[in-house]
């Protein structure tokens, strides 16, 4: 099969040939229809992922596909046949797994995930576990399916399982890129009241065209008092950080209300600063929230065919596997959105 790998840390994507992959007993092969490249596939580059990553490693996490064959004993107890359209949940975790069996396989210090620890999807076929596969109840285009399984299901899973953002609340999204446009949109469909903080005009646009209530613009003056002001002075009830800047950390920390829930999942590696005294004197959560749970994934696929999510701005770069570097180097050098590869 035709698949893309990274041969070291800091080496190029590139086209390379591998066997066919065969499930084993309780394993299942996927046939890749698409899978999105995204800022964590840089991040696998750069050898940010530490001395366990198997290199050389097929990326690609963010993927959608078909089943194509079912390893021993799956067939009687999942409920899958060949020719199912499935999302890929890019995480596993071992029998018995206490933080997998209390729904939160997301955390577990022993995850297995699919394009760093495992080859991913940036190949025509994938090994996965049943487990790790779901089926939407009507059929999605394929690189509408791969965004859903990450850049739709990482803010979703901040603003509903982490902050548990409530209706009539007023939410502040800071940064408006792949993850952060949609979070705009997630948090319109929970009910909120939605503050977009971005750069580039173009994206204080999307924002808005997403259904942001109002847009403030991150580089003219200080967004921290713009967003004060447009909240009666007090600040907003939830912030989600969305951008890899410990600046940014900060002006979310500093703008969080009464009783607000800051959510970092932009992933600076910088150190910010904060004091305790104006974090417990607002009584103010600063939460973690870590990629998403398959119920993530379902909930993102339901807000879709429900008709409450737009994706066109996800999926308007789609390109072959042989582009897959260029496609990165797009990602690195900020221009267009994201880019979708159709295996
Ligand atoms: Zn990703």
């Amino acid at each position: 099969m035709r698949a893309v790998e990274i041969a070291a840390v800091g080496a190029p994507l590139r086209l390379t040939r591998r066997p066919i992959p065969e499930p084993g007993p309780g394993e299942v092969r996927v046939r890749v229809e698409a899978c999105g490249v995204c800022g964590s596939d840089v991040f696998l580059q750069k050898g940010g992922f530490g001395d366990a990553v198997p290199f050389p490693v097929i990326p690609g996490h963010e993927a959608a596909g078909v089943v194509d064959a079912l390893g021993e004993g799956v067939a009687d107890s999942a409920d899958l046949a060949v020719g199912d359209q499935v999302a890929l949940y890019y995480i596993t975790t071992p029998a018995g797994d206490p933080w997998a069996a209390a729904g939160r396989p997301n955390i577990s210090p022993h995850v297995s995930r699919m394009g760093v620890d495992v080859d991913g999807a940036f190949a025509e076929y994938v090994i996965r576990p049943p487990a790790a596969l779901v089926k939407p109840r009507a059929h999605v285009p394929p690189p509408v399916l791969a965004v859903l399984t990450d850049a739709v299901a990482t803010p979703l899973h901040g603003l509903k399982r982490v902050a548990h953002l409530a209706p009539g609340e007023t939410l502040v999204v800071l940064g408006v890129g792949g993850l952060g446009s949609n979070a705009v949109q997630i948090g319109k469909a929970m009910g909120a009241r939605v503050i977009a903080v971005t750069r580039s005009e173009a994206k204080l646009r999307l924002a808005r065209e997403l259904g942001a209530d109002e847009t403030v613009p991150a580089d003219e003056g200080d967004p921290v008092a713009a967003v004060k002001a447009l909240t009666g002075g007090y600040g907003p009830d939830v912030v989600i950080q969305c951008v890899g800047s410990a600046a940014v950390d900060e002006q979310a920390i500093a703008m969080g209300g009464p009783g607000g829930r800051v959510v970092l999942i932009g992933s600076s590696l910088d150190h910010f600063r904060a004091r305790a005294v104006d974090i417990f004197w607002r009584e103010l959560s600063v939460l973690g929230s870590r990629g998403f749970i398959p119920d993530d994934i379902r909930d993102a696929i339901d807000l879709y065919l429900d008709g409450r999510l737009a994706v066109d701005h996800l999926v308007e770069t789609v390109r072959p596997l042989e582009e897959a570097d260029a496609a990165l180097e797009d990602l690195k050098a900020g221009r267009g959105f994201r880019s979708v590869l159709t295996p």
